[in-house]
């Protein structure tokens, strides 16, 4: 191989490989402004500050390199009943004590814009914030994260690995901490789009494209000089 086929193979694996791992999926709805806009509901005490949590997820989902950002707005009483305008993370009733720790509601209009999302954590269910011993309590930071996630366009991932577990089915395990991956980045960098310049699915082709030219030269000239 020479020197031309090293060097674009280079660039095919460093540039283009960590946008091919697909498995991230979508709900086919996001925020079309790029932000998400939320108030903290904060009449329930886990034990521990959860606006500290619920601030360390938005944060690793803004630390992506994409157009997506989640801002808090501050403090709400409302509760999450319907549609009203707001975006609101509430911890209130949602399926009791060892069912679904947390679910995201949407409004969206026909474009797939969403127009309201609020998240309710469910406040039968215990839980941890990774700090001291934990027995059977889902940790706060990773439903959050996982939900953040939802809220944002994402749906779950189909791949099983345990590489990158957030948004798989049950992204949120007790006692176990998750954080964002590459291939959840990468759905997000697809559905908000990046700052970053990104060669992506065509550059993948053109790269292909230039390994397989260079290959069929190198091969006729080998047979020339047979
Ligand atoms: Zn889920």
């Amino acid at each position: 191989m020479n020197v031309w086929c090293r060097f674009i193979l280079f660039l095919c694996v460093f540039a283009i490989l960590p946008g091919t791992v697909y498995g991230f999926t979508y709900y086919g709805w996001w925020f079309h402004s790029g932000e998400y806009q939320y108030y903290v509901n904060i009449d329930y005490d886990p034990g521990f500050n959860e606006e500290i949590e619920i601030e360390a997820a938005a944060s690793e989902w803004n630390s992506v390199e994409s157009h997506l950002i989640l801002t808090n707005m501050g403090h709400t009483t409302t509760a999450v009943t319907g549609r009203d305008y707001e975006n609101v993370i509430y911890f209130g009733y949602l399926d009791g004590p060892g069912g679904s720790p947390g679910s995201v509601r949407w409004w969206y209009d026909g474009y797939g814009d969403i127009l309201e999302a609020d998240i309710v954590i469910d406040d039968e269910d215990t839980f941890w914030d990774g700090d001291g011993s934990c027995s059977g309590d889902f940790d706060l930071r990773s439903v959050l994260l996982h939900v953040f996630g939802h809220t944002v366009g994402l749906a779950h991932s189909p791949l099983e690995t345990p590489l990158c577990p957030l948004m798989q089915d049950l992204g949120y395990q007790t006692c176990t901490e998750y954080h964002i991956c590459q291939d959840d980045a990468n759905g997000v960098i697809v559905l908000y789009g990046s700052p970053l310049p990104s060669m992506g699915f065509p550059g993948m082709i053109l790269c292909l494209a230039i390994l397989g030219g260079l290959f069929l030269r190198k091969r006729k000239n080998s047979l020339n000089r047979q």
